[in-house]
């Protein structure tokens, strides 16, 4: 067996080195194999070489103080947990320290001792730390490796000290299994510490400047795998060749096509179809995200490019997110695409049956031309006569498994992903990084900018509703949006139906229409159409409207809680209205008092900016889900943090690209290899 294969190997067969009895409490950790076991880092350290002082604390950082308990207590709280509050001294400030449900501690902090804590700082009236690690000052070390310890996420079962013992042995008898895993030559140029050096390091630090190296070399390994992955298929595969097939570049039905529509593109929008035309003419498969902000014209791109591949003899298909979506790209485009004698249909889950085979067999038969639908496109029993192109709309709702089986059915790979998410320039590189990138940046003319206004009080929600009675007395609509809650948070924010509830004693001479995920499709598809129709002024939903629907003549929304919505689905919410030529109106409706929120409530005020409004949210957060990062790759990664290790993932990205072009496309080191092949292994 090699070595790769052993740090694999379960832990069950490491007998000697284990007791029994904690292999269980190592697995409910997620320990399982040895490499998970090398790989279970710290997630901090007390670190008796870098004892901060209370009085030159910051902000909210990750430290290790020395101080002394003044008090004790174990005050009552609102919400009945068990707390215990202590305040300590090192001579230059004091600070407050909250542990919860550990009442035992009462009677273990003694005041008059000193101690060691260990914890993240949170400001406010004065400095805290809540659940920090302690202890007494003048204890023992159990490990006497060196001054900074590891401290684990450990367990009841499984404490500090018994987890390090563990780590402590593997790493002495085992480091040796873990072979480098970065190409040597990338190692020398950049300065990288080596793996099996980086894992002593890690663990059991010698000193902070090698703990640092430690970490840079973790977060480097674990990117490399991802981006060498990314940047390998795109070597290998034909996408950035050219000549792969060719089209005759017809464009009649291109032209009537657009002859028809009420508007002619804007600059935006042409410079986009003239980029895929290029990839198109030179015979290079398509692999490109179209990014455009909400309302800024994305249907009639992709429309364009179904239309041009079908008179150049390939059929097309577009898959939305909803079935909703779907329809209403169906509806908009079937009359003006049966006058010009294109035949398209509409294929989503609903479907079954006569009628459904009928479609299947003229998709298969390539009497359809233009197919739109749901995921029920990636069905196994859809067959392509010439499928040519795909497009997929508002990708984020797709994963990387999804788009590669819609590939898959096709004679050319041709993959097109719309979004409308606005992902801060900064990032957009590393998340996409096998896709070209076109941007439309620039909205139709003529549109009004909506006016946003954050409503905190009773007043002011009931002089907007005298507001929005005005407004739907001289026609507009107006769609209410809850936030999708939990059972267990009933309390804290409104339902569908309470907010129904609200919105008809303000306004019961208004129809409300209701859409909520519980309604079957069909059923949401009714109720989205008569509210299309204008059968109702007023629609309240839950989320289910975000993406896509597209009613000119709603010129208001309402959305409650807003605080609880991230700036991402409030600016995709916000898209909903701003459609048409009336002046719309967007109020948020949020009593909270918290200063993020507040702060992200507020950016929705000031811009509609989309990229503008990403990159806020960039900046507001601490880490965590980014707009659009969830299929990437990168939003699981377990050691970079995708806000703060942007150099890093751009450095890598470039790495990646000049180690394969050097190479070939071939990475000359077993274990990076097996690496990538285990990360990739389903997509
Ligand atoms: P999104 O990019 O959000 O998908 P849509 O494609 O739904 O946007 O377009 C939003 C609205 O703008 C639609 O009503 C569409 O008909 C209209 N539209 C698209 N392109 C133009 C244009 N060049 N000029 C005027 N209106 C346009
Ligand atoms: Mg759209």
């Amino acid at each position: 067996m090699n070595a790769y294969d052993i740090s694999y190997n379960s832990l069950e067969t490491f007998t000697k080195d284990l007791d029994p009895k904690n292999l269980k409490k190592l697995y409910d950790l997620g320990i399982k194999n040895l490499h998970d076991l090398f790989y279970y880092f710290p997630r901090a350290y007390d670190d008796r070489t870098n004892i901060m002082k209370i009085g030159d604390l910051r902000g909210e950082e990750y430290v290790v103080l020395k101080a002394t308990i003044l008090s004790v207590a174990s005050p009552p709280t609102k919400s009945g947990l068990k707390m215990v509050k202590a305040n300590a001294t090192d001579g230059s400030g004091i600070i407050d320290l909250v542990w919860f449900q550990m009442p035992y501690l009462r009677k273990t902090l003694k005041p008059g001792e000193e101690y060691i804590f260990i914890g993240q700082i949170k400001s406010g009236y004065r400095f805290q730390m809540v659940n920090p690690e302690f202890k007494l000052s003048s204890s023992q070390r159990k490990i006497s490796e060196g001054e900074i310890l590891p401290i684990y996420s450990s367990s009841k079962a499984l404490p500090q000290n018994s987890l390090r013992k563990i780590i402590h042995h593997f790493i002495k008898v085992y480091l040796h299994i873990f072979q480098e895993n970065i190409p040597e030559e990338i190692i020398r140029e950049y300065n990288i510490l080596e793996r099996r050096e980086a894992l002593k390091q890690i663990h059991f630090p010698t000193n902070n400047k090698l703990l640092e190296e430690a970490k840079r070399r973790f977060a480097i390994e674990e990117l490399l795998i991802l981006e060498m992955g990314i940047v390998q298929k795109r070597f290998q595969s034909e996408y950035i060749s050219s000549g792969n097939y060719h089209l005759d570049d017809n464009k009649a039905l291109v032209k009537k096509y657009l002859s028809t529509l009420p508007f002619s593109l804007t600059n935006a929008q042409k410079k986009v179809i003239t980029e895929i035309y290029k990839d198109l003419n030179q015979g290079k498969i398509v692999n490109r995200l179209v990014q455009g902000d909400v309302g800024s014209g994305k249907t009639v791109v992709s429309m364009v490019v179904l239309l041009y591949m079908l008179e150049n003899s390939y059929q097309g298909v577009l898959m939305a997110p909803t079935e909703i979506l779907a329809v209403q790209h169906y509806l908009s485009i079937k009359d003006k695409f049966e006058a010009l004698g294109v035949s398209v249909e509409l294929l989503t889950g609903s479907f079954t049956g006569k009628k459904k085979q009928q479609i299947l067999k003229n998709i298969a038969d390539g009497k359809t031309g233009i197919v739109i639908g749901t995921h029920a496109l990636i069905e196994e029993n859809v067959v392509f006569k010439k499928l040519g192109m795909i497009v997929i709309d508002e990708q984020h709702r797709f994963g990387v498994i999804q788009r590669k089986t819609l590939r898959d059915k096709g004679v050319l790979a041709n993959l097109i992903v719309m979004s409308a998410t606005p992902i801060p320039r900064s990032l957009a590189l590393s998340i996409y990084g096998d896709l070209d990138v076109s941007i439309i940046d620039e909205l139709p003319p003529g549109r009004k900018p909506i006016k946003t206004k954050w409503i905190s009080t009773d007043s002011d929600i009931k002089i907007m509703y005298d507001f929005i009675r005005k407004k739907l007395s001289q026609g507009r609509q107006a769609y209410f949006v809850a936030p999708l809650i939990e059972e267990s948070e009933k309390l804290s924010a409104k339902s569908v139906e309470e907010l129904q509830h609200e919105v008809s004693s303000y306004l019961p001479n208004f129809k409300i229409g209701v859409l909520h995920g519980k309604l079957k499709n069909n059923e949401k598809d009714e109720v989205m159409k008569q509210f299309k129709n204008h059968e109702f002024d007023i629609l309240v939903a839950t989320t289910v409207i975000e993406v896509g629907v597209d009613v000119p003549n709603s010129s208001i929304i309402v959305i409650s809680d807003a605080q609880r919505f991230g700036l991402s689905a409030l600016h995709q919410l916000r898209g909903r209205v701003g459609r048409g030529s009336y002046q719309s109106y967007c109020f948020l409706i949020s009593k909270t008092d918290n200063d993020t929120s507040k702060a992200r409530l507020q950016i929705m005020e000031e811009t509609e900016d989309g990229f503008k409004i990403a990159e806020e949210d960039l900046r507001l957060r601490k880490s965590g889900e980014i707009f659009g990062t969830k299929q990437s790759g990168l939003s699981d990664l377990k050691f970079v943090d995708i806000v703060h290790d942007i150099k890093t993932i751009k450095l890598v990205k470039e790495i990646s690209y000049r180690y394969l072009q050097r190479h070939k496309g071939q990475i000359d080191n077993v274990f990076l290899n097996k690496d990538i092949a285990e990360k990739f292994k389903e997509s």
